[in-house]
């Protein structure tokens, strides 16, 4: 099992991705979990084609205590495992704490164990550094980290203090920067900019988004791009750096300019590792 957790800055477009992501490996024939660690728990609603999760925390503040799993797990897109760790209302409690309690409960109603997924992606917000939002990086849950950005000043450093945190915990063997997904916004040398952040922190680029309109077409759909239309250009770029992921990020994913295919850099495998779907996997549907 692979746990990787997708941090940025607010609004920079980490819920948008870590689920096409998702959507993606699934179609690669893994089984996969996302775990939203937003309060605002609108990690998956992509995946789920509207259907919100019970956010956990708002469950246990209603009910006090769950013992069915069922009651908390969306199936998404492809069969991902859909979680939202949810929050405090704004202004009252601490959403730190919020995503403490909401993976404890999940530990202990066995929820790794249930669905046995190949990849848990978590989706956090990267703004608040504080021991809470850093809780997936520093509690073994996710083993690897990677950061969602622009060239934009305030992502970049949001991108910098996230960094930050997984040096301080890296010496525990905690979680490891793996590396940067540039998220576009079109500003002036984006990507020499973000080409310098990526040197500086000495870590490397995964791949790099466009700012395509499709994205928003399909989200008022409540789906990824990935679910939309495969052969977008943009769905191509998002699927070549989930290969990029699954092969253990051998380069930076690069558009082939003969097919438009997108095979991860560095590897010859475009077949998508698809060997170990299993039948059970690719029959569950969306619910
Ligand atoms: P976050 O989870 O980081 O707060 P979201 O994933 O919710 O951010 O993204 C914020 C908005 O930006 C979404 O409405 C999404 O449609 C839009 N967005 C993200 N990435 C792109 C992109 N590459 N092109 C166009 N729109 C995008
Ligand atoms: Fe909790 Fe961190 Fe927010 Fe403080 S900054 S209230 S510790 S989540
Ligand atoms: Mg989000």
């Amino acid at each position: 099992m692979r746990k990787i957790a997708f941090y940025g800055k607010g609004g920079i477009g980490k819920s948008t991705l870590t689920s096409a992501i998702a959507a993606a490996i699934a179609t690669r024939g893994y089984r996969v979990m996302q775990i939203g660690c937003d309060p605002k728990a609108d990690s998956t609603i992509n995946l789920t084609g509207g259907k919100a999760s019970v956010p956990i925390v708002n469950y246990l503040l209603e009910k006090g205590n769950c013992d069915d799993i069922d009651d908390l797990a969306t199936i998404g897109y492809k069969g991902v495992v859909c979680f939202e760790a949810g929050g405090p209302s704004p202004g009252t409690g601490c959403a730190g704490r919020g995503i403490v309690t909401a993976f404890e409960l999940l530990d202990e109603l066995e929820a790794f164990e249930t669905f046995a997924p190949d990849y848990v992606l978590y989706d956090v917000l990267g703004d608040v550094v504080c021991g809470g939002f850093a809780m997936p990086i520093r509690n073994g849950y996710a083993e690897e980290v990677i950061i969602v950005t622009s060239g934009e000043k305030m992502a970049l450093f949001a991108a910098g203090n996230i960094k930050m945190a997984v040096d301080h915990y890296q010496d525990r063997n905690y979680a490891r920067l793996k590396g940067v997904i540039l998220n576009k916004r079109n500003i002036e040398n984006e990507e020499a900019i973000v080409a310098d952040f990526v040197e500086r922190a000495d870590t490397r680029l995964i791949g790099t988004v466009e700012r395509d309109r499709h994205i928003q077409i399909y989200e008022d759909q409540n789906k990824t791009v990935i679910e939309g239309d495969l052969s977008l250009p943009v769905s191509q770029t998002i699927l070549a750096i989930a290969d990029n992921i699954i092969a253990g990020y051998p380069g930076t994913a690069e558009l082939s300019p003969e097919t438009g295919n997108m095979p991860a850099a560095g590897t010859d495998d475009t077949t998508g590792h698809a060997g170990n779907a299993t039948a059970e996997n690719s029959t569950v549907e969306r619910q």
